[in-house]
């Protein structure tokens, strides 16, 4: 989107208009369809969080919390990485809770970019990287996974990295593939970032969402320890995407760095929140399992639903999205399709298109959601299966 005869927007933000995921909502709530475009679940995470929360709420403590985030917090965050990775990181000077994992990310690009520098990710990449990186000053330098299982080139990588390269921006699980990024990939980034003396930002956010193969954080591979942002957040594992608690785990220096933006952006953030994901981060690992387990029975309804209407699927390793291949219906440009579906059939996806600078790499591609109740996943099914004709767009 553009901003045609605004006069006060700067040129660098020009190419930004409303994001996807707030179109494609409003699309859905103005046609009643079935949402499956923004990622967010239709139900709410456990009762003994939300509790925890209006208890933290009752108990007044809705002040500024600490800089860092509440001490409580950074520590379970510091238990959490220990428990499920083995790393240990000390919660007074190498954590930082974060107004989600967009902040974190903002704030770690806007304290590291001198206008200029270059930021290397991977596309399709979540629509925030593409702004925050602008918003610093940076310049991108996109590397294309590419389908069926969402590869790249190691050589492109390696080519794409000259003497302004600052970091590498990773997603791993990734949104909107479901990528699992393998162990042998991340070995050959963290070559490449102990090699050209890189950082790497890594937005791990759907940590927990794996369904197939592991999900190995880069900071663990050899060298990558004080050269790696680590960044995750509550919202999806817990499924209170609006509550906004996100973290960072980095070495001393590293998170002070990403600290000093913070501060300025949102200052601190949700101070009862807090609390509740102190809850959350220490719930046993049943939860995890179970939250795990639930998500693939979605993923496998929507999975085989989306087959059967004729869509090329590609089955995601992790994370809550399916993207599809819509060219197998005869249809081929994914804007006009996401636009007409709401009123061809009462569903709503999100065209990955927003997700590359190669458009007609994505020209194609369609995402849904699927953290969503089996009941409302099946009843979209029904509807993409009744649809009898897909070449009418325009
Ligand atoms: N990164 C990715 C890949 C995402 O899909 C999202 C959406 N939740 C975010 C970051 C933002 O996370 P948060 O809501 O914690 O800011
Ligand atoms: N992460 C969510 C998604 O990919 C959207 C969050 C947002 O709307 N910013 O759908």
């Amino acid at each position: 989107m553009t901003h045609p005869g605004d006069p006060y927007i700067k040129e660098q933000m020009r190419e930004f208009g409303e994001t996807i995921f707030a179109e494609m909502s409003a699309l859905a709530i103005k046609t009643g369809a079935i949402n499956l475009g923004q990622g967010f679940p239709d139900t709410d995470g456990p009762a003994e969080v939300a509790e925890a929360a209006v208890k933290a709420i009752r108990d007044g403590l809705n002040q500024y919390p600490p800089g860092l985030g509440i001490p409580e917090l950074r520590k379970a965050v510091a238990e959490h990485q220990e428990r499920f990775y083995g790393t240990t990181f000390d919660p007074e000077r190498e954590v930082l809770i974060t107004a989600g994992a967009t902040e974190a990310i903002a704030a770690t690009l806007l304290s590291i970019c001198e206008p200029g520098d270059e930021i290397i990710t991977f596309e399709p990449y979540y629509d925030s990287y593409a702004a925050s990186i602008s918003l610093a000053g940076g310049v991108r330098k996109v590397i294309t996974l590419r389908a069926p299982d969402y590869s790249f080139d190691p050589d492109e990588l390696k080519n794409a990295v000259g003497p302004r390269t600052k970091a590498i921006l990773l997603n791993s699980p990734h949104n909107p593939t479901g990528k699992v990024f393998s162990r042998d990939e991340l070995q050959c980034i963290a070559d490449l970032c102990n090699d050209r003396d890189l950082l790497a930002i890594c937005d791990e956010v759907y940590e927990h969402l794996v369904f197939e193969g592991e999900h190995i954080p880069l900071i663990q591979f050899s060298g990558m320890r004080d050269r790696t942002v680590q960044i995750s957040s509550a919202g999806k594992t817990f499924s209170f995407t609006g509550w906004k608690i996100g973290w960072v785990c980095a070495q001393p220096a590293l998170l002070e760095t990403v600290r000093t933006a913070k501060q300025f952006l949102t200052f601190v953030n949700g101070a009862p929140f807090q609390h509740a994901i102190v809850t959350a981060l220490n719930l046993p690992l049943t939860y995890f399992e179970d939250f795990v387990e639930d998500m693939r029975q979605k993923r496998d309804c929507l999975m085989s639903g989306l087959t059967a209407a004729g869509f090329r699927v590609f089955p995601p390793a992790g994370t809550y999205f399916i993207t599809a291949d819509i060219r197998p219906l005869g249809a081929a440009d994914g804007r006009d399709f996401c636009t007409a579906l709401p009123e061809r059939c009462g569903v709503v996806a999100v065209p990955n298109v927003v997700f590359y600078d190669n458009k007609e790499e994505g020209r194609h591609l369609v995402r849904f959601a699927f953290c969503k109740r089996i009941e409302v996943l099946e009843e979209a099914v029904n509807r993409l299966l009744g649809v009898t004709d897909w070449t009418i767009e325009g």
